[in-house]
């Protein structure tokens, strides 16, 4: 329905034009912008637009996009509005160009119930400035054990359900907890890591890790996970959502279950695209969960990307005060901020580098994760001004979490408000 990849651009003596089916629609090339770029930014207009050429006379080299949709956010209210609240949140995200946020349940109270959940929903109600969707938990407290939620009570309510933080970790309940979900007609959407294979690492199990004597996470514990409940989404039928993954054998578990033609999708995280273990630094800015992996690990999750394994690009926005995050590799908190650099970032370091086209960018952030989450068609639109370039300078986010170890980045992209 969303499929962009029918276009060929025509150049004539007199004229340039683009060609979408059985439509001309004729392109004026007068600014300075590189030509295939600037098709790019008229195959988005007519798509989205008939009156493009209007629409790229008045705005020069902006493009009109989808508004992105974040299927991984972590706006820490009710509970901990010290670290971020829906306000701050949802203003940073508005102002990066997303229209909708999905939520995680680590709040306080944890949204397993409907009495916890309208806390939430009242603070939305009153405070957010884009639409938001809250995942309600799968276990009672989010505690990864112990009771399910009650999924057919919370369904209608809820967007799908998560224990994000932690992995669920025994198989019975996560069958359980599949069945329950599938019966619902709903989804879940999972943070796989085994906990009896962390001991204690903080980063990845890797090259920086053993040369500055810091403990290590292995990748077994996340792509462990993973393979279990691909092996019960198999049993169960239950549609499942894989998150934030880090691993080359993750994408490559996935990739296969696709083929099996299972209901499994996943994404992936900026950080995990453009930066590996390689780059870490003793700054809590480097820290997060999964942790940075290996060279050959971001290599693999492009891939990914670029095959269609790897369905959506979120960012895990996961604030946290100061104090939290100025204490180093270990004992900083986990979590980085990612609402405010994320299309910059992945439109400068993968699309102006051709390693992706900024269509495929689109289905990643705004088109994919629509469909995903049955969204419908895109009702937002966003004007985002290719040309314009700037240093990324977390002193300027709206959000109220700034650890990022983009700080500093020289990014081009900047959403119009
Ligand atoms: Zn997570």
């Amino acid at each position: 329905m969303y499929s962009v990849n029918t276009y060929s651009v025509c150049e004539r003596k007199s004229s340039t034009f683009i060609k979408i089916g059985k439509k001309r629609f004729d392109v004026c090339t007068k600014s300075a912008v590189g030509f295939a770029q600037k098709a790019a930014m008229y195959y988005f207009c007519a798509l989205y637009e008939n009156d493009f050429c209007t629409c790229m006379e008045q705005v020069k080299n902006a493009v009109r996009l989808p508004a992105f949709v974040d299927m991984h956010v972590h706006l820490r209210e009710p509970g901990f509005s010290y670290k971020e609240t829906i306000y701050s949140g949802t203003r940073a995200a508005k102002r990066a160009g997303y229209s909708d946020l999905f939520t995680m349940p680590n709040l306080n109270p944890v949204p397993d119930s409907l009495e916890h959940l309208q806390v939430q929903l009242d603070i939305i109600g009153r405070d957010a400035a884009v639409r938001v969707h809250p995942y309600a938990s799968i276990t009672v407290g989010q505690k990864g054990k112990g009771e399910l939620v009650d999924f057919e009570l919370l369904a209608p309510h809820v967007a799908g359900f998560s224990d994000d933080g932690r992995g669920v970790q025994d198989e019975g309940l996560m069958r359980e907890a599949m069945v329950r979900c599938r019966e619902a007609g709903s989804i879940i959407v999972a943070h796989c890591e085994v906990d009896s294979l962390l001991h204690g690492g903080y980063i990845h199990d890797g090259v920086y890790a053993h040369t500055h004597h810091h403990k290590g996470i292995c990748s077994e514990s996340e792509w462990r996970e993973i393979e279990r409940d691909i092996r019960l989404v198999e049993e169960t039928g239950c549609r499942f959502h894989v998150c934030h993954i880090s691993t080359r054998e993750s994408v490559e578990l996935v990739r296969q279950a696709k083929r099996k033609g299972l209901p499994v999708t996943c994404e992936t995280a900026p950080h995990y695209l453009l930066l590996c273990d390689e780059d870490l630094r003793e700054d809590g800015r480097w820290k997060m969960n999964p942790p940075l992996r290996s060279r050959q690990d971001k290599e693999a999750l492009i891939e990914g990307v670029k095959d269609g394994t790897i369905d959506v690009i979120a960012t895990d926005h996961a604030p946290h005060a100061e104090e939290e995050k100025n204490k180093g590799l270990e004992k900083s908190a986990f979590g980085i901020v990612g609402l405010e650099t994320a299309f910059p970032l992945l439109y400068t370091y993968l699309v102006k580098k051709n390693v992706i086209s900024l269509e495929r960018l689109v289905e990643l952030m705004a088109l994919r994760p629509r469909e995903i989450m049955r969204l419908g068609e895109p009702k937002d639109f966003i004007m985002v001004d290719l040309e314009a370039r700037y240093t990324i300078d977390s002193l300027q986010f709206l959000s109220k979490g700034k650890a990022t170890p983009f700080d500093g980045w020289e990014v081009y992209g900047v959403v119009e408000s």
